[in-house]
C-alpha cells in the first residue's frame, strides 16, 4: 500500500490534485487549505505544475520549490487547518530527458508525485502545450502540427506510455486529457478502434507501473467530461488499478467540483 491507496481506502474526503499561487491556481495555499477544511476534507494535496524545461507561464520555477515546501510545512503546523496536508507536484513529462523520473524530481522531499502530459512534441520534436482552450489548440494544430490530428493524439499517448515506462511517480494525472480539445476537431475520435487501443495500452501500462490512476473531475460541469472519460472506467475496474478521484482545483470554491458525481457513478459501475 502506498500513501495514496491508504488514503483512498480509508475515506472519500480527500483531494490529492490541486493548484495555488505557486503555479496557475487562483488562491493562496492557505485559502485553499481553509476551504478544503470547510468542505470536510481530511486529506488535501498541493500539486503545483512542476518546474519545466520549456517556457510556460503555468509552471512554477525551481527557485520557488523550497518556498512551496516550507509553506506546506507551515500550514501543516497550523492548529486551525483541518485536513492533513501533503506536498506533491504535478510533474510534466516532456521527453525521456525530462519527466518525473529524472534525478531532480526524485530528490525533492515530496509526499507523492503526479505524472501528467500537457506538452506534445510536434513533427520537429518541439514540445507544444496542447492543454488550454480549444481555440488555441486548433490554432496550434494548424500551425505547429500541419493539421494532423491523429499525429497529435498518437503522440500524446506515446508520451503517456513512455512516462509510465520511465516511472518515478505515484499517480497518473488525467490520462486522456488530449480528448478535451481533440474531440472539438473530430467528435468521433473516441469511437475509433485505434483510439481505444491506445486507451487499452495506457491501462495495461498503468497496471505494470503500479501507479494510481486519477479520475479528474475538474471539467464535468463545464465541459461535460471526466478525465479519463467515463466510457473508459469499466476498463480501469476490470484491470483492478487503484483509482483516486481528484478535482484538480484551481479555485477555493471548486474543491468538491464533480467529485460526488464521480464517486456515485463509480459505485454504480462496481455494483453491476
Ligand atoms: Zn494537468
Ligand atoms: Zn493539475
Amino acid at each position: 500500500m502506498s500513501l495514496i491507496t491508504d488514503i483512498t481506502a480509508a475515506t472519500d474526503r480527500y483531494n490529492l490534485h490541486s493548484h495555488t499561487q505557486f503555479c496557475d491556481g487562483r488562491a493562496t495555499m492557505e485559502e485553499m487549505a481553509r476551504s478544503a477544511g470547510e468542505c470536510g476534507m481530511l486529506h488535501y494535496g498541493f500539486s503545483p505544475h512542476s518546474p519545466i524545461c520549456v517556457d510556460s507561464p503555468c509552471n512554477m520555477s525551481r527557485e520557488s520549490v523550497p518556498l512551496f515546501i516550507d509553506e506546506v510545512r507551515r500550514l501543516s503546523e497550523s492548529p486551525d487547518i483541518m485536513p492533513r496536508l501533503y506536498a506533491a507536484m504535478e510533474i510534466d513529462f516532456i521527453s525521456p530527458d525530462f519527466g518525473p523520473h529524472i534525478d531532480y524530481f526524485q530528490r525533492l522531499p515530496l509526499d507523492y508525485r503526479i505524472g501528467s502530459v500537457h506538452f506534445v512534441p510536434n513533427q520537429d520534436g518541439i514540445p507544444v502545450d496542447c492543454d488550454g482552450s480549444a481555440e488555441r489548440f486548433r490554432r496550434y494544430l494548424k500551425e505547429a502540427y500541419s493539421g494532423d490530428l491523429r499525429y497529435v493524439v498518437e503522440k500524446f499517448y506515446e508520451q503517456v506510455l513512455t512516462m509510465l515506462e520511465r516511472g518515478g511517480f505515484d499517480m497518473l494525472g488525467h490520462f486522456d486529457k488530449i480528448a478535451q480539445n481533440a474531440v472539438t476537431v473530430d467528435p468521433e475520435l473516441e469511437q475509433y478502434q485505434w483510439y481505444e487501443a491506445l486507451i487499452d495500452d495506457v491501462v495495461s501500462h498503468a497496471v505494470s507501473a503500479g501507479v494510481v490512476v486519477e479520475i479528474n473531475t475538474k471539467y464535468i460541469n463545464t465541459k461535460d467530461r471526466f478525465f479519463p472519460h467515463e466510457m473508459w472506467w469499466p476498463k480501469l475496474l476490470a484491470a483492478g488499478v487503484p483509482i483516486a478521484v481528484n478535482s484538480d482545483a484551481h479555485y477555493p470554491d471548486k474543491i468538491e467540483e464533480g467529485r460526488r458525481m464521480a464517486f456515485d457513478k463509480l459505485e454504480k459501475l462496481k455494483s453491476k
